[in-house]
């Protein structure tokens, strides 16, 4: 029997499902939120609640014995990942055939691990990705609001120019412009007030102290800080930790039931429970939402979704690359983990791509300048149930991330060229590997808003079951992607609240 725990359950807590708690808790809607990872509030025995980059422990990636970071190698030498114990820790790397998909676990999802890059597209582009959602309001009212809420700030111009954290992002910027491009500030969720004291040496260093794949333990404004934590305050609001959704049915009455593992600190389940609910909010993320609902579909447990759910995803064209530089050109040793600047070439419609300025704190000197760059490819792909995995796997192929790596190579030659400078070759385990092209941070659909759903989330063939996350994106936003993803998921609760949740 289903426990009627609550009017709404809403799975995961990244930012769709953040947004969607908050909401339904300050309308007095009673609200579960379940979330596979921990908690991330405890100090271990070294008083810290995350570790570094530089010295992973088990609190790093979720059950893993040793770390698999996007950078293998460093001078082709085996220095970056370490043998660490299986533990529930706080980043993923989901593996499929020919692409990686980096996800945040715990309490606050993704906004956890990520680089606090908090960045609005282009509102053509938008507008090309959506061509059904109104975009005046979008720029209006909930692109303010999410970034409003997110606690968006950026960097003070002045100590940009001035201080050695961002040396390296002042010598990536001048190749750019050596090569015609421009650059652009990147705002960030990061509090600078607080860096500038990480820096001056009055606060405990966290961006500076080579912290953020791995959580940060100061300055981010993660959503357990923001939008979490105003849920819990609303006083309606459970969050139910270390519980793994893994199949959704609807009961005769309409009603959903959600069947969920409860696993322990050695991933053994522990307990297998059911949840009853009304409405039922799914917020794991492109890869977690889209995973359950083609299960869904294809065990005949949510029978009625359509062909739709599974498609359309793409990984916003990621391509990571390093260039070597000039032994004039010093990156230096101090390195800010929070990136503030891109490579803006979007406009141009022979190649479209947006590179993040992205840094590599080893404490030395190392000459690397260091891209993450978002490509506007266009391929997509599609996930699948595999019966005999009980898992979804994802149809991507090497040939589709070429189409990314084709991209990110003609801006970066022109980089190249302009400046005499050439990539490096020691950074991705193998030395014929220049581009990194087979992982993405940000896994962009699956459950595409008006496709598998209608304009606001609902899930076509049901009522009262939405999708809040990433996987309404379909594939590519230009930019990264979080505050496009918070942004819809108010404008979806602003409307669901409106018209579907009326007594
Ligand atoms: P997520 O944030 O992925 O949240 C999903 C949550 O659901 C997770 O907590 C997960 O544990 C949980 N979950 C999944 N499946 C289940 C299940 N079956 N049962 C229970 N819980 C489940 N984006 C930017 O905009 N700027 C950046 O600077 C940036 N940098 C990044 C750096 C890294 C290293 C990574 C990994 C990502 C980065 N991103 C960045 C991407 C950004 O974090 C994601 O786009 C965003 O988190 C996606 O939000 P979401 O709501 O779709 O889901």
């Amino acid at each position: 029997e289903a426990v009627d725990n609550a009017p709404a359950v809403v799975i995961g807590s990244g930012y769709g499902a953040a947004v969607a708690a908050l909401r339904l808790g300050q309308a007095g809607i009673r609200t579960l939120v379940i979330e596979m990872g921990r908690l991330w509030d405890t100090a271990g025995p070294d008083g810290k609640v995350f570790c570094a980059t530089n010295a992973p422990d088990q609190r790093s990636m979720w059950f893993r014995t040793r770390t698999e970071a996007p950078l293998a190698t460093f001078l082709w030498l085996d220095v970056v990942n370490r043998d660490i114990t299986a533990y529930p820790g706080v980043l993923d790397r989901v593996r499929f055939a020919n692409m990686s998909v980096y996800v945040g676990r715990g309490v606050g999802g993704g906004s956890l691990v990520n680089g606090s890059m908090a960045v609005t597209p282009l509102q053509s582009y938008f507008a090309e990705q959506f061509p059904t959602v109104n975009s005046t309001e979008m720029y209006g009212t909930y692109f303010p609001r999410a970034r409003s809420m997110l606690g968006v700030n950026t960097v003070d111009p002045a100590w940009f120019e001035s201080t050695e954290w961002y040396r390296f992002t002042r010598i990536s910027r001048k190749h750019a412009e050596n090569a015609g491009l421009k650059t652009t500030f990147v705002p960030s969720v990061y509090d600078f007030a607080y860096m500038q004291r990480e820096a001056a040496g009055t606060a405990t260093k966290s961006a500076l102290g080579a912290e953020v794949i791995y959580g940060n333990n100061h300055g981010k404004r993660s959503l357990d800080k923001t939008y979490l934590a105003s849920a819990l305050g609303t006083g309606n609001v459970t969050i139910h930790t270390m519980e793994r959704a893994r199949g959704i049915r609807r009961a005769g009455d309409g009603t959903y039931v959600v069947t969920v593992d409860r696993i322990d600190d050695t991933g053994r389940v522990v307990e297998t429970k059911e949840y009853g609910c009304t409405y039922l909010f799914l917020g794991a993320g492109s890869v977690g939402t889209t995973e359950l609902l083609v299960r869904a579909r294809e065990k005949g447990t949510l029978p009625a979704l359509n062909a739709s759910v599974g498609g359309g995803w793409g990984p916003n064209g990621n391509v990571m690359l390093g260039r070597a530089n000039h032994l004039w050109d010093t990156v230096g040793a101090n390195q800010s983990t929070m990136p503030v600047m891109g490579i803006d070439d979007w406009s141009n419609t022979d190649n479209p791509v947006f590179a993040e300025i992205a840094p590599l704190p080893t404490g030395l000197e190392h000459w690397v300048s260091l891209y993450l760059a978002i490509t506007k490819n266009p391929q997509r792909a599609s996930f699948t149930y595999d019966s005999a995995t009980d898992s979804a796997k994802l149809g991507w192929s090497a040939a589709q991330s070429a189409v990314s790596v084709s991209m990110a190579k003609k801006l970066f030659d022109r980089i190249n060229s302009a400046n005499s400078t050439i990539y490096r070759y020691d950074l991705f385990g193998s030395s014929s590997k220049i581009f990194a092209d087979d992982f993405t941070y940000h896994p962009l659909g699956g459950c595409v808003l008006g496709k598998a759903t209608d304009d606001y989330g609902r899930v076509k063939g049901y009522s009262k079951l939405y999708v809040t996350d990433g996987s309404l994106v379909p594939g590519s936003i230009g930019v990264n992607p979080f505050v496009t993803i918070t942004a819809l998921a108010e404008r979806t609760m602003a409307r669901v609240l409106a018209e579907d949740t009326a007594p």
